[in-house]
């Protein structure tokens, strides 16, 4: 099919080079909302884009990936990498840009399959969260940032102090790494009032201070 801009440009025989992009940050920060931004940019330049998030994120939607300032753009839901393949590969050769929200939801196949899509000259855009609750990095957004093109590290603001908040707060005592949730498991917190959980028995002594909602 051609593919033209109102410029009467051609686009369908435009080829680019592959690109790797990871948009990183915590919670709240934006990532969802700059990875639908590009996504949506692409799609004006008549790209094909296929966006993909995990089945763990069933927050807002379970057919689009979704901001907390409730934009929306279509999402393929898929409980792995494997999964995203299986999906991905049947439909590569017509797809230009593939967006990956929540990547930290994948495992550690996702950085060989990201530099595979991008020699095979695809765009890429990656958000997740780059460090866990505990305040580590939070596999495998930490070497995807290594590998990328561009790395974006975007700030939230701390709900305790309004300062830039650059970690991910959890709210309560659960100790699973995976626990997925918005407003009221989890606030944005800055350097200075992040409390990091350190072990079980120190995480139910911890003393929150109020959420602010
Ligand atoms: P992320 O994907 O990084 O979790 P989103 O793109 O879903 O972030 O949401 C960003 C939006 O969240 C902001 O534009 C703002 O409307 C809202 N928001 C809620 N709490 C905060 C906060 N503490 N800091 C910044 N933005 C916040
Ligand atoms: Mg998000
Ligand atoms: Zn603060």
């Amino acid at each position: 099919m051609s593919q033209t801009l109102s410029s009467g440009c051609d686009l369908s025989n435009h080829s680019t080079p592959g690109r790797i992009e990871v948009i990183a940050g915590p919670m709240f920060s934006g990532k969802s909302e700059e990875l639908i931004r590009r996504l949506k940019g692409a799609q004006i330049a008549k790209r094909r884009v296929l966006c993909f998030k995990s089945n763990l994120d069933a927050r807002y939607h379970r057919t689009a990936i979704a901001s907390h300032n409730s934009q929306t753009l279509d999402a393929q839901t898929v409980a792995n990498v494997e999964g995203l393949k299986s999906v991905l590969f049947p439909l590569i050769d017509g797809i230009e840009v593939i967006g990956i929200d929540e990547a930290q939801f994948f495992d550690p196949s996702l950085v060989p399959l990201s530099l595979e899509l991008m020699q095979l000259g695809k765009r890429i855009v990656i958000a997740g969260l780059d460090t866990t609750f505990s305040g580590d990095p939070f596999p495998p957004i930490p070497d995807l940032m290594a590998v990328a093109d561009e790395v974006v590290k975007l700030s939230a603001v701390c709900m305790q102090c309004g300062a830039p908040a650059v970690h991910t707060q959890r709210l309560g005592s659960s100790q699973s790494l995976v626990l997925v949730g918005a407003a009221g498991l989890y606030e944005a917190r800055c350097r200075a009032c992040f409390r990091p959980y350190v072990d079980e028995n120190a995480s139910e002594q911890l003393e929150l201070p109020a959420v602010v909602s």
